[in-house]
């Protein structure tokens, strides 16, 4: 008996049903389509994933399967690897086509992509993929491609017709052999973190653009204001709630009526940033691995498990990096200025190198996004070579963004009773401020793991200044700016 003949759209970072060129491809097809979600064994036990991600999906997920149901669609989701469910798939199906979206990911999706390709091949498969957000696969270079960004931003959004779309649902045959036990911890949810789905995405979108934009550039940088200033889209684009196509339309259409214009330009061009950053990872992603600039790989070369241990959990004695660092364990979120300075506590005045860092803060930031993440952590570890080198002082950090010292009582049960002049530099109270507030230096709140904080900054900024300056940087920064461009796949 000759098998069914269907399609397959496989949702990966794009979970939603509006701009979605894969499903509307699929839509305009005659053949059925199985609507796929793959949580990939190998992909959450990968050290840059968390619980917190996959509850995120899982309730983007469910808000999809609502929306499916009521046009009598369903999404079939399940716990496999992704050779493992296709293989079973094609042992019941005929496949014609797959439909999804280009990820830009760690080095794990990209193998895997590798090898799915080799075995649509084989299979007689077609596997049509969408760029992402504009990303370009296989760019030879990126003459004019800002151009051609704001060019496909302003396209018409690809939204399919799900009533047009024909219906499939899997038989027996096929659910008695997949596992569909999706585990429970992704289903329970958290106050703490953001919920994922569109319908929540659309909530952030339309408060930031008519009224939270207001205080957008007051409130970027410091961490407490930033949570309502900022627009908090990041995890929503990071999984694909929303194309950034539909926000910068979306503010495009709003932009005469909006609170702040300045606020709305700034947050327009750091949505460019976004794709400028995963565009450059298409080329380069050994930096997942490697330092951008290589002229820098003998510069870090010892390692503290004890400081490194410090910086991890929040008890470095610095108050602002422990408050930022505890706070986004809690919630997956923190502003870019307070990212940038956990960075820099890490790799310059801890004077460690960035690769275990990076991993822990992947596995906190709920927006993880690897072409930005492995950029920014380099650019703030210094080690890609072009940019400027910025070494924040922790202390200052904490004087200019939290004054009064609010956000780290917060984040810090310990620094509670200290009063606001004391705050940032608790080391400094006497042992009858220490009795009074509650709060002994070294026993209840740590000793600072840095004895002087203008030695490590003096340390970091005398090597790393004559770095830039050195033969084999320059030399690697040549080869840099000439903007090579290696084709991925
Ligand atoms: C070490 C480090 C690691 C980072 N890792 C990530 C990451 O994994 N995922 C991530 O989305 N952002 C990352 N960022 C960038 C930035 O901190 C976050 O995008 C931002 O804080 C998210 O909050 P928001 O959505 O309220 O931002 P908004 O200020 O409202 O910005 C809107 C959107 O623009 C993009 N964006 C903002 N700032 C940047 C930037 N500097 N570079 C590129 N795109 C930007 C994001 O998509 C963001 O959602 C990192 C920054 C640093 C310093």
């Amino acid at each position: 008996m000759s098998k069914e003949k269907i399609n397959i759209v496989w949702f990966k970072r794009d979970l939603r049903l509006k701009d979605h060129q894969p499903l509307k491809r699929a839509s305009e097809s005659e053949l059925p389509a199985l609507l796929l979600y793959i949580f990939e064994s190998s992909l959450v036990n990968d050290p840059h994933y968390d619980d917190r991600h996959w509850r995120f999906v899982w309730e983007s997920l469910e808000k999809m399967q609502q929306q499916l149901a009521d046009q009598n669609l369903n999404l079939l989701i399940v716990y496999e690897e992704a050779e493992n469910i296709f293989r079973e798939i094609r042992r019941h199906y005929d496949i014609e086509a797959v439909f999804s979206h280009e990820e830009t990911g760690i080095d794990l999706t990209y193998q895997r992509d590798i090898r799915m390709s080799g075995l649509f091949k084989e299979w007689d498969v077609e596997w049509d993929e969408s760029p992402t957000n504009a990303v370009h696969r296989g760019l030879m270079n990126r003459n004019g491609w800002r151009k051609t960004w704001n060019s496909i931003m302003n396209q018409p959004q690809q939204d399919p017709d799900l009533n047009q779309l024909k219906r499939f649902s899997a038989d027996d045959h096929l659910l008695n052999q997949i596992n569909e036990e999706i585990p429970n911890r992704f289903k329970v949810p958290n106050e703490q973190f953001q919920t994922g789905g569109e319908s929540k995405a659309w909530e952030f979108l339309e408060s930031f653009v008519h009224e939270r934009c207001a205080n957008y550039n007051a409130s970027i940088s410091a961490p407490g204001p930033a949570r309502s200033g900022c627009s908090r889209l990041s995890p929503y684009i990071t999984w694909g709630n929303l194309s950034i196509r539909q926000i910068i339309q979306y503010m495009d259409q709003h932009y005469d009526d909006a609170p702040s214009k300045r606020g709305l330009r700034s947050f327009r061009s750091r949505l460019g940033w976004h794709c400028h950053f995963v565009q450059k990872f298409e080329s380069e992603p050994r930096i997942e691995f490697e330092n951008m600039n290589r002229g820098y790989n003998d510069i870090r070369t010892e390692w503290d498990e004890e400081k490194f241990e410090a910086w991890r959990t929040g008890r470095t004695g610095f108050p602002m990096v422990d408050a930022c660092m505890r706070s986004v364990i809690a919630t997956g979120y923190l502003n870019f200025r307070m990212r940038a300075m956990l960075v820099s506590f890490l790799t310059h005045h801890l004077w460690l190198d960035w690769p275990k860092g990076s991993l822990h803060l992947a596995k906190q930031f709920l927006d993880f996004e690897p072409g930005i993440h492995y950029s920014q952590f380099q650019m703030q570890a210094g080690t890609m070579g072009v940019n400027t080198i910025r070494i924040y002082n922790p202390v200052k950090q904490g004087y200019d963004h939290d004054p009064e010292g609010t956000f780290i009582r917060e984040w810090i049960d310990e620094l509670k009773e200290v009063p606001s002049e004391l705050i940032h530099e608790p080391w400094k109270m006497s042992e009858m401020e220490q009795e009074m507030y509650n709060c002994r230096i070294g026993d209840d709140y740590p000793n600072p793991i840095i004895s002087d904080i203008k030695e490590s900054y003096k340390h970091a900024s005398s090597i790393l200044w004559s770095k830039k300056g050195s033969k084999e940087v320059k030399e690697e920064n040549k080869w840099i700016l000439k903007k090579h461009v290696k084709k991925r796949r």
